[in-house]
């Protein structure tokens, strides 16, 4: 059981920066994201894109952006769960209990949920069989590629995670690349490599077919693919990869009793807690009136969260407002002067 001042759900810009607003009142924060990166929509949705409407920044990426935050907060030395989706959430006397799909446990008096918009979850094989396989030869990420070593795979989709894995895992396995179109959404780089690795017998492609069933009892055999015609082909593998793209679930947060407005959370501007009490919502899934889906407005919700936190996690301690530029123990804290 890991106990902290406040268990922050999201490594988007906004859950890192409200560690750094906690640190700065004094507050250890330990933060969850079901994703395996840090920095939510800006890393998986546009991490090459430009933003220009940071306070002060007049451009960045959305990567360069994350490494910012990541270094404003370098002092905290703050724990990233990373592929852990929070799960259940219950009442332990004057604290809550939060428990994660990797079955950690967290007690803390405070949850900020900075959860954007849900979480980012694989679209899976429209198929039956393929929930029966899932981990098991049926796969939606790689997380080492070395189990693939000399093995049959088919890898499905047609956009860059699927083109890139094609090349990658091309080197130590028997590929064949299935797609439903006969053109490729990724880089046309990639793209290049897929069809030249394919003329040089490196790997085999598949277009335009979609998968029609897994064989297989208790492990896979083999799958057949049609096309749009309706042809049905048989291919012998030992595993299955989908890369689809993500799909953004709201997911358990909509059993934890919080007042929804669709697939947002309500929240009072005052201090930005839901409808219950130590629990918080900022970033892009909180909803009040006026909000603006914008960084900036989430940086400003954490900031008046982490300072209700307080009162929570320290009840016989009275909050003392200060400035950075002037306050001795905030410099401290942020590692920036010598005691
Ligand atoms: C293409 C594009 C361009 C944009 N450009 C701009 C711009 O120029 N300027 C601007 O201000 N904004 C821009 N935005 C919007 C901006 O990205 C969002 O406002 C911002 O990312 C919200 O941050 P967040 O931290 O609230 O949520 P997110 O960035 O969505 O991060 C939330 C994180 O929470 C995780 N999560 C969710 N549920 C759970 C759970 N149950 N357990 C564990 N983890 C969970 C998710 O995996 C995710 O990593 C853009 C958005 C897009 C898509």
């Amino acid at each position: 059981m890991i106990k902290t001042d406040v268990l922050v759900i999201g490594a988007g810009p906004v859950g890192i920066f409200v560690v750094q607003q906690l640190g700065l009142i004094g507050l250890k924060a330990e933060v969850v994201d079901n994703l395996d990166k840090i920095g939510g929509q800006c890393i998986e949705l546009y991490p090459d894109k430009p933003i220009y409407d940071i306070p002060a920044v007049p451009e960045c990426t959305g990567e360069s952006l994350t490494k910012n935050l990541l270094e404003q907060i370098k002092a905290f030395k703050t724990n990233f769960h990373l592929n852990e989706r929070v799960q259940e959430i219950s009442r332990e006397q004057n604290n809550w209990k939060i428990q994660t799909s990797g079955k950690k446990i967290f007690l803390a008096p405070n949850i900020i949920i900075a959860a954007g918009v849900g979480s980012f979850e694989p679209r899976k094989f429209p198929i039956k069989e393929a929930e029966k396989f899932e981990n098991k030869g049926v796969f939606y990420s790689i997380k080492d590629k070395t189990y693939f070593k000399n093995k049959k795979i088919c890898i499905f989709g047609g956009g860059d995670s699927a083109l890139d894995w094609a090349i990658e895992l091309s080197k130590l396995a028997e590929v064949t690349l299935v797609h439903r179109r006969n053109e490729f959404r990724g880089a046309e780089h990639s793209a290049t490599i897929v069809k030249k690795f394919e003329k040089e017998g490196k790997l085999k492609i598949k277009t335009p077919y979609q998968i029609n069933s897994i064989e297989g009892n208790n492990e896979i055999k083999g799958i057949t693919i049609k096309d749009e015609e309706g042809k049905v082909e048989t291919i012998t593998t030992d595993c299955i990869l989908g890369f689809f793209g993500l799909i953004m679930k709201l997911g358990p947060i909509a059993d934890w009793g919080l007042n929804l407005d669709k697939k947002t959370i309500p929240v009072n501007t005052e201090n930005f807690q839901t409808n219950k009490e130590g629990i918080f919502a900022i970033g892009d899934i909180c909803t009040y009136p006026g909000k603006l889906k914008l960084i900036l407005s989430g940086f400003h919700e954490g900031a008046l969260a982490a300072r209700a936190c307080f009162k929570l996690a320290r009840p016989n301690e009275k909050y003392r407002f200060e400035f950075t530029t002037t306050s001795k123990t905030l410099q401290e804290r942020l590692g920036v002067k010598k005691k």
